[in-house]
């Protein structure tokens, strides 16, 4: 028997002026989709935005629904979105911001353990790494150079 340890490695930026350009504007883009978030139940909403290969910027924010489960998070509009409009392409960045009418949120929102399955499925199939960048609706960021930091030991179609 091995008792053995995962790590996991990230980037915490204190403001968005420390990121670079391409970043930073993915990043107010994503704040600018939250913006229109359809969030009527939980008052939290969240949105992304996702930079393609062919310099395309698709975005998404969580749409909720009278059916809770049938509504769906920012992270997976977003990248479902990219997949259905530009099958071919590779994501290069997701920008995730989140807020909430409840309280301030100053703490980097981290992607669903859902949303963290669906993108590992383009990461999987595109064969290189998402930069993921998240935050609040203010404060730290965080980015992790791919989506394996926030999801180790993850299945994908090899088991299949
Ligand atoms: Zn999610």
């Amino acid at each position: 028997m091995q008792k053995l340890q995962l790590t996991t490695e990230y980037t915490l930026y204190d403001t968005i002026s420390e990121l670079d350009n391409q970043a930073q504007e993915l990043l107010k883009i994503a704040i600018n989709a939250r913006e229109q978030a359809y969030a009527p139940y939980s008052n939290f909403s969240v949105g992304a935005a996702i930079l393609l290969d062919n310099d395309e910027i698709v975005i998404g924010n969580n749409q909720e629904n009278a059916a809770y489960p049938s509504g769906m998070c920012a992270e997976r509009v977003a990248v479902y979105s990219a997949g259905s409009k530009f099958p071919k392409t590779t994501i290069l960045k997701l920008a995730i911001s989140a807020s909430s009418s409840h309280k301030e949120i100053t703490q980097p929102v981290a992607p669903c353990g859902s949303c963290r399955q669906a993108i590992s499925e383009y990461e999987v199939n595109q064969k290189t790494p998402i930069e993921i960048y998240f935050m609040g609706a203010s404060g730290k960021i965080i980015k992790v150079d791919s989506l394996k930091s926030l999801l180790p030991l993850s299945f994908d179609k090899s088991f299949l």
